[in-house]
């Protein structure tokens, strides 16, 4: 087993709640950033000394980590290092491009982060408003340049994909927009419609989405852009400059393994995934795990593995499960060789940009 594992810190915190976003998160005040922060370096302190593991990833999610503001980042990045032994590859922190984070990013920097994730997600500021976001496009150009004169050059961008009012024509402005940030690495999610959101709960034919064709032709036409532009798909909905690939997200697609402290945050440790509750009250006084069984079997490996754009090689497979269920996987693959949907060689399957389009039908079929 790889002794090295990713840290993950969620952080519930926002200032406003966008109207698609069932991610667990609310607004808090200052008292309740240094409770948390206080809470969360006892976590990882007793987390060192009990699992005595490596990190070498470590990614600030939320909510918005960044409201928690330098210092109090620089504090929970101490205390990893005095924690767990080994050197720290990459070192993320998301952020709001809403907030003013200049004196920020200047803390970051001299404590260690080295890459930034922004929810841009649009570059029209009415689709901006659509999605109730914070921030204006103006923002987002005033914070990728606080980040770069802090000297954070490694910067992720969010788009979404099939949001309200959106066209294949503000897409492409967007994306325009987006590459004009000089960005290394980027980030495209179709919005998905959760129940329990404003969008969720509204008329679907108020909110004056894309239909799904045209959606379908957003996702294709950006990655054909952005792959024009230099940025290799490397995921279903990540791009990335050579060299630039998310380190941190990339052990959860390569079925490796991470600690996630905090409310709603996941973990996959010695062969076991697990939670902690949704609940940032009961995670400050008597956190509360629930167990979620073995992880890292052939399913789950593969259905991991076949959202990178190298898939999966079979003598791998074989080595960690055995022939059985890779020949039958060999055999389940053949039916879709002619389909456009997969490429299928001796050594390896992996899924086209066309099958990462419809990925959840194509994998479904595959292991199930
Ligand atoms: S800023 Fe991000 S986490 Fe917070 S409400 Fe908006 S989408 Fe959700």
């Amino acid at each position: 087993m790889n002794n090295k594992l990713g840290l993950y810190l969620h952080v519930p915190f926002c200032d406003s709640k966008c109207a698609y976003c069932d991610f667990y998160s609310y607004r808090a005040d200052v008292l309740l950033y240094e409770r948390y922060t206080d809470t969360l370096c006892e976590h990882i302190r007793l987390a060192g000394e009990r699992l005595k593991r490596q990190v070498d990833t470590l990614y600030f999610g939320g909510g918005t980590p960044s409201l928690l503001g330098g210092e109090r980042i620089k504090r929970l990045i101490d205390t990893v290092r005095a924690s767990f032994k080994g050197e720290i590859d990459e070192i993320t922190v998301e952020c709001n491009p809403a907030d003013d984070l200049k004196a920020d990013f200047e803390l970051m920097k001299k404590a260690g982060v080295d890459r930034i994730s922004l929810g841009v997600q649009s570059g029209i500021n009415s689709e901006l408003k659509a999605l109730s976001r914070r921030h204006s496009v103006s923002d987002v150009i005033r914070t990728v340049n606080a980040a770069k004169a802090a000297g954070i050059h490694n910067i992720s961008l969010d788009l979404m994909l099939g949001i309200p009012h959106q066209t294949m024509e503000s897409l492409k402005a967007s994306l325009d927009f987006l590459l004009s940030l000089e960005p290394t690495h980027l980030s495209c999610y179709m919005l998905k419609i959760e129940p329990d959101t404003p969008f969720g709960r509204a008329d679907i034919k108020t909110l004056d989405l894309p239909d799904e064709d045209t959606v379908s032709d957003m996702y294709l036409f950006t990655s054909e852009y952005l792959q024009k532009h230099g940025f290799e798909h490397y995921e279903i909905s990540n791009f990335a400059k050579n060299g630039f690939r998310s380190k941190h997200n990339t052990r959860y697609w390569l079925c490796e393994e991470y600690l996630g402290l905090g409310p709603a945050a996941y973990s996959f440790v010695n062969g076991q995934r697990f939670s902690f509750d949704r609940n940032c009250e009961q995670y400050l006084t008597a956190p509360h795990i629930s167990p979620d069984g073995e992880g890292g079997d052939f399913s789950e490996f593969c259905m991991l593995g076949l959202r990178l754009k190298e898939g999966l090689d079979f003598s791998e497979l074989e080595r960690r499960f055995g022939a059985k269920p890779t020949e039958l996987l060999k055999t389940k693959a053949e039916k879709f060789r002619n389909t456009g949907l997969v490429d299928l060689t001796d050594r390896n399957l992996c899924l086209t940009v066309q099958g990462f389009l419809v990925s959840n039908a194509v994998i479904g079929e595959l292991l199930f």
